[in-house]
């Protein structure tokens, strides 16, 4: 509902489940084949209606993509070839389970029809189950349901044969797809323009939606800031050339200008967003009044969104603290303060500015101070890793908009309990951040409150390093204690500038809370320069050039010599 008070045209609901054995993420699918679930999509629907937004929903059977075995049903795939990711070897599914299926997909498309939804729309994309059967990587099949496309496409067509029955012809039906595999063995991009004009061919179907990504490209679906935006347009074009219905495309488009420009140059006839309109709702609203520069875009982060989505949370997002608040904090929720006060705001940082920002909002008088020469805080320094340069465009965006509401903005200077008494705030909000602490602390060595040798010049911190305080060695030993982006874009920053490095950590891997699409982007790009990766060590102690670390299991040790830097 958010979404559509943001001026969103058309929403499309997640894929929800056609089938019990359809169970993933937690089992927190809706099961739309389930008459149970017609009252919620009800309200779901409703929600959306009142702001004139349309609203379809997506079905689907995940296949061998199965995370939810709680739910102890076999895991059915079109082989028995497991997902990678989830490694269950699948049943292969019998004629009359893909004909059981197949009707689970219309009683959920009834369902969605009797919840008030104005479409329908196929998942047959990002490896799910109609996916696997499509592609030959997981479809070994020798019936009439694998070999040729032809065969590998029966179930789809079928799917749309029964999706049409139930639904008839007052809602829209489209089929999600995948624009190319990008995999040795996959789809090709020829392979899924023959299923376009395939489903075009039906005359049931009245849109595609192209998009990409399976176990080994997952990285793309989801693409986080080192991919392009747009990256994927390419092939939605190349279906739109086959095809005379419309193609939706999709993949980082945060910017309404880059949308514009696809829809112009014929490249496709909708442009889908996700994560855009998670970091902000009223996208299309500003957009349309030409208020670009209060668009607070995605930066591809996955922090709060794919991140904690895969660990089974809901969702947030490190641009917009109302998401997953939206009631609470949502738009127009804000009120004005009954008083005007005098707010003094100590740090210009990314929380200093949210504060200044929501406090001049409400009708405040706001100053705030920084210590610094620009606003930005650790946003400049995490702005500073390779391929990370967009992190900063999160406090560009609070930097334009503190300004636009008059908050008075003092640089390069403290503040002291004098210039508080000097300026008689009614209020102050102390922001001035955190600070990295080089001890190297761990509950592994509890008698230990520090790393010996911590305490040596060659021992420095990130930050320090990327302010340019100090210059690293040529031999670099980097301690991953938090198992996030930091060490890992460390790493490729200085080994691009000639150090060899190696990450040593606790955690059964490098980067191990990292969201699993981050980690394998940024794996292949320090792999690329030499990094090395050493999971389930850590040091016991620094002396002079020589580093002892040690396997946390074995206890082990390990000297490593001639290091001129290690950073904690
Ligand atoms: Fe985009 Fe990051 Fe927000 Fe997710 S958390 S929507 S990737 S800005």
């Amino acid at each position: 509902a958010e979404r559509a008070k943001g001026g969103v045209g058309l929403i499309i609901l997640e894929g929800t489940a056609v089938h019990p054995t359809s169970t993933a993420f937690g089992s927190k699918l809706i099961w739309t084949f389930d008459e149970r679930s017609i009252p919620g999509l009800s309200l779901i629907a409703d929600g959306v209606h009142q702001y004139g937004a349309k609203i379809f929903s997506e079905i689907f059977h995940v296949g061998i993509s199965n995370t939810g075995m709680d739910s102890r049903l076999p895991v059915w795939g079109p082989s028995d070839i497991p997902d990678p990711a989830y490694r269950e070897i699948p049943h292969q599914m019998e004629i009359e389970e893909i004909k059981e299926n197949i009707e689970g997909y219309g009683k959920a498309a009834e369902n969605i029809k009797k919840a008030g939804f104005d479409g329908v729309e196929v998942h047959a994309a990002h490896s799910y189950q109609l996916h696997q059967f499509l592609s030959p990587l997981f479809n070994k099949r020798t019936d009439e349901y694998g070999g040729s496309l032809e065969n590998r496409m029966r179930f789809l067509l079928e799917v749309i044969d029964r999706v049409r029955e139930k639904i008839g012809y007052g809602l829209a039906l489209g089929v999600r797809m995948t624009g190319d595999d990008l995999t040795t063995g996959g789809l090709t991009l020829d392979d899924t323009k023959t299923v376009a004009k395939g489903l075009e061919a039906t005359g049931k179907v009245n849109y595609l939606s192209v998009s990409v990504g399976n176990p080994f490209t997952k990285v793309l679906q989801i693409a986080p800031m080192y991919v392009p935006p747009g990256h994927i347009v390419y092939m939605a074009a190349a279906i739109k050339e086959v095809v005379n219905i419309p193609v939706f495309t999709v993949g980082r488009i945060t910017d309404p200008v880059l949308a514009e420009s696809i829809l112009a140059e014929g490249k496709a006839d909708m442009v889908a967003m996700t994560r855009a309109l998670i970091a902000d709702p009223e996208l299309p609203n500003k957009a349309l009044e030409g208020r670009l520069d209060d668009i607070r875009a995605c930066i591809g982060c996955m922090q709060a969104c794919a991140a904690r989505f895969s660990a089974l949370r809901g969702i947030g997002c490190v641009q917009n603290p109302a998401v997953g608040r939206e009631r609470e904090w949502g738009a127009g929720t804000l009120k004005s303060a009954e008083k005007r006060k005098r707010v003094l705001v100590v740090g210009g940082g990314p929380a200093g500015m949210e504060a200044a920002r929501v406090a001049a909002l409400r009708g405040h008088d706001v100053i705030l101070y920084e210590r610094e020469k620009e606003l930005g805080g650790q946003v400049n320094l995490a702005a500073k890793l390779p391929g990370r340069e967009e992190v900063g465009s999160v406090a560009r965006w609070l930097e334009i908009q503190i300004k636009k509401l008059g908050v008075k903005v003092v640089i390069e200077k403290e503040v002291t309990p004098e210039v508080v008494e000097e300026l008689k705030p009614d209020a102050v909000v102390v922001a001035t951040g955190a600070k990295y602490v080089k001890m190297g602390f761990t509950g592994f060595l509890p008698g230990l409150p520090f790393i010996p040798g911590s305490e040596q010049e060659n021992v420095v911190t990130p930050e320090q390093i990327l302010r340019r305080e100090v210059k690293a060695g040529r031999k670099v030993v980097i301690l991953d204690e938090d198992g996030l982006i930091e060490p890992l874009g460390l790493a490729e920053l200085l080994a691009s500038e000639g150090s060899e490095v190696e990450i040593l950590t606790f955690l059964t891997h490098v980067g191990g809370s990292l969201d699993f699409i981050n980690r394998g982007m940024v794996y292949r790009r320090v792999f690329d320069k030499g990094v090395k990766l050493t999971p389930l060590s850590y040091i016991k102690e620094i002396s002079g050039n020589t580093v002892i670390a040690y396997n946390i299991y074995s206890r082990e040790e390990r000297i490593i010599e001639d290091v001129d830097t290690v950073v904690l």
